[in-house]
């Protein structure tokens, strides 16, 4: 089997699960900007976080050859903060050239609150004018559904913005149409305990099927699966599906849409140099 495995928060999770991934045929993985489990004091927090996606984490990723690519942003949960929030938005220009930082997210909303609204629309705004990919957070459980159209609204209602190199992740079998309709990719996140159950993954793909979605396991610091993704795939083998379906849902689909950066490259490249580089 081999997958991509394109939302994992690698900073909160032991170098095993980089070689278990490995193991497990994961081919490229990629780390969205989030909470760190905790609020950040300043803007210099964020700048060391930032640090961390684009520089140390790749090169730990580089140990077991796999390639590792970052998003950024501020995360919603800390986005009530406004004035936190404008000195955070104006220091990420400053990285998107380097070399693993494939476009602006995981933005979005958590609650919904005014000011996270507000901040999720100057990230978008951010996003077009650098000319850069999105990665969306959709809310928990019962935020979701209204977050989800506030988030497709916002998108919308911005001109710069082609649906098509927008990924809005956690969907579920309420909100998957939503995204689907409106145009954007959609990302199905398998929790163990809240999100996706691998079963409801798959028969969410059987009921709409494979086009523009893409499979994660937003591993991060609380209960999370690195390898829910591969246990997915046999999930659907389990069901019948065919190995060139398998592929194109857990391979090729990432492939489709994170290419569409062409930073994303799946070959051995050599972090350690292109770190090194764009420090200079
Ligand atoms: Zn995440």
């Amino acid at each position: 089997m081999r997958y991509i495995e394109p939302h994992a928060h690698m900073i909160s999770r032991v170098t095993d699960d980089y070689a278990a991934m490995v193991t497990a045929g994961c081919r490229a993985v990629c780390e969205p900007a989030f909470w760190a489990g905790f609020d950040r004091s300043s803007a210099q927090g964020f700048y060391d976080y930032f640090c961390q996606l684009t520089d140390y984490e790749p090169r730990r990723a580089a140990q077991f050859g796999l390639p590792h690519y970052s998003w950024l942003c501020l995360n919603p949960k800390e986005a009530e903060n406004l004035s936190l929030a404008n000195d955070v938005l104006a220091m990420i220009p400053a990285f998107l050239d380097r070399p693993n930082v494939l476009g602006i997210g995981e933005i979005g909303l958590n609650k919904n609150s005014r000011n996270e609204v507000a901040v999720f629309e100057k990230q978008v705004d951010l996003a077009v004018r650098y000319d850069q990919m999105i990665l969306v957070h959709t809310p928990h459980l019962e935020d979701k559904w209204k977050g989800t159209r506030l988030i497709v609204d916002v998108l919308k209602n911005n001109r710069g913005i082609d649906p098509a190199r927008v990924i809005i992740d956690h969907v579920e079998e309420h909100t998957v149409d939503v995204v689907l309709d409106a145009g954007f990719w959609a990302g199905i996140t398998l929790y163990p305990q809240s999100k996706c159950t691998p079963a409801r993954a798959i028969d969410m793909v059987e009921v709409y099927g494979a086009q523009r979605i893409w499979l994660n396991c937003a591993c991060d610091w609380g209960q999370s699966d690195p390898l829910a993704v591969p246990k997915t795939a046999l999930e659907m083998k389990r069901r019948g599906h065919s190995e060139e379906a398998v592929d194109r849902l857990v391979y090729e689909n990432p492939i489709q849409f994170l290419s569409q950066n062409p930073k994303f490259q799946l070959d051995e490249i050599g972090w350690e140099d292109k770190c090194r580089a764009a420090q200079k």
